[in-house]
């Protein structure tokens, strides 16, 4: 069977797991402070780990002060961790369109659901293309919105030479076991802003004020203060010491998610039963790879692929299609659509190329008959 996705690790993650059991540090201290550091490096930006890509999205709308009553605009089509992440915090998603050709969030659409409510916005870099990211800061700026990247999809991504992270406002990563790379579960705030930063600290640790540095000296806090609502969403050093190797071995994978890509791109470019992204691969560091496809044909084309040995998926079901996201009398015909269109095909670093050339005829083969 040709995974859909899946983790890769090797000895060097079993071995610095092993050190940190060895040592019977579990909890958040040096390997996480070493994990941070190195982010903070890569981005030239401060960042914070936490447990997963989730609950950094979590932290980042409550540090902006974001509760009940505020509103927030989001691409339907996303994972439902967006949607969660925002509604934790008593705030409202208010689900938008995408542009078809990059899946990112369409402006135009959004504009026409800003209310006075409407405080924030959370551009998805859908398959790690940030879209048009500078009409989505002019936009912001414009509406006066602070900016979440939901950029789960997007870690080493570049957007005109610069890392996805090391500008903007706020932008979060996940290092589940298949975003482009992992720390077992994790994920990553990284900001410029110093009081969201301060927040996000303090409230990864249930809000104990100041008690990041304590633990990377090997201590904690006994008498503190708390003023605002904490989560018990630190990093520990397990997860770090795995993430710290995945980080080594970045160059690798982003090369080879990159190849495999454009190998999929080159062979449907003018193959027209398949629709793709217009994503710049040689920029972008892709975390999944989606194609669209007659809807009528979607479901036969997943069930050919897994008699075939090929793993498929489908990015995403819409959020406002969904009991707890559902919005009276809010419809996206194109979302609505779109996903119908959708799968996804095997994308990690341990496919090879003659994989991605049996998975690219089984489909043209498949579309020019039926
Ligand atoms: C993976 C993912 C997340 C959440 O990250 P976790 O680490 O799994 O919690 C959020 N948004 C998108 C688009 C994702 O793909």
């Amino acid at each position: 069977m040709l995974r859909l996705s899946k983790s890769v690790v090797g000895k060097e993650e079993i071995e610095a797991v092993a050190k940190v059991l060895q040592k019977e540090y579990l909890g958040m201290g040096e390997n996480v402070k070493e994990f941070e550091d190195l982010l903070t490096d890569y981005f030239d930006t401060p960042s914070v780990c936490v447990n997963t890509g989730t609950s950094a999205i979590h932290l980042a709308v409550q540090a902006i002060g974001l509760g009940p009553g505020d509103e927030v605009l989001v691409q339907s089509l996303t994972y439902v961790a967006t949607f969660q992440a925002i509604s934790a915090t008593g705030a409202t998603s208010i689900p938008c369109e995408v542009y078809p050709d990059s899946m990112t969030i369409d402006l135009e659409d959004a504009k026409k659901r800003i209310t006075p409510n409407t405080k924030a916005i959370v551009p998805v870099h859908y398959g790690g293309g940030p879209g048009d990211l500078e009409a989505l800061y002019r936009f912001a700026i414009e509406h006066k919105l602070r900016v979440i990247e939901d950029a789960a999809h997007a870690f080493g991504t570049l957007y005109k030479g610069k890392l996805i992270g090391s500008f903007g406002d706020i932008c979060c990563f996940s290092f589940d076991g298949i975003k482009n790379i992992t720390s077992g579960e994790g994920g990553a705030i990284l900001t410029k802003d110093e009081d969201v930063l301060e927040k996000i600290k303090d409230a990864r640790l249930l809000g104990v004020q100041k008690d990041t540095d304590k633990r990377y000296a090997g201590q904690r806090s006994w008498e503190f203060d708390v003023e605002y609502q904490g989560w018990r969403y630190h990093m520990s050093n397990i997860m770090a010491a795995i993430g710290v190797e995945q980080f080594k071995k970045f160059p690798f994978f982003k090369q080879k998610r990159q190849q495999l890509a454009k190998q999929y791109q080159a062979a449907f470019a003018d193959f027209d039963k398949v629709k793709i992204l217009d994503h710049n691969y040689d920029t972008a560091v892709p975390h999944i790879f989606t194609i669209q496809v007659e809807a009528e044909k979607r479901d036969a084309l997943k069930e050919h692929l897994k008699d075939m040995g090929v793993q498929t998926g489908f990015h995403y079901f819409p959020n406002h299609m969904l009991t707890k996201f559902k919005i009276e009398g809010l419809q996206l015909p194109l979302t609505e659509k779109i996903h119908k269109t959708l799968v996804t095909l095997p994308l990690h670093p341990d496919l090879e190329e003659e994989h991605v050339a049996t998975i690219i005829k089984e489909i043209k083969s498949f579309l020019n008959q039926s």
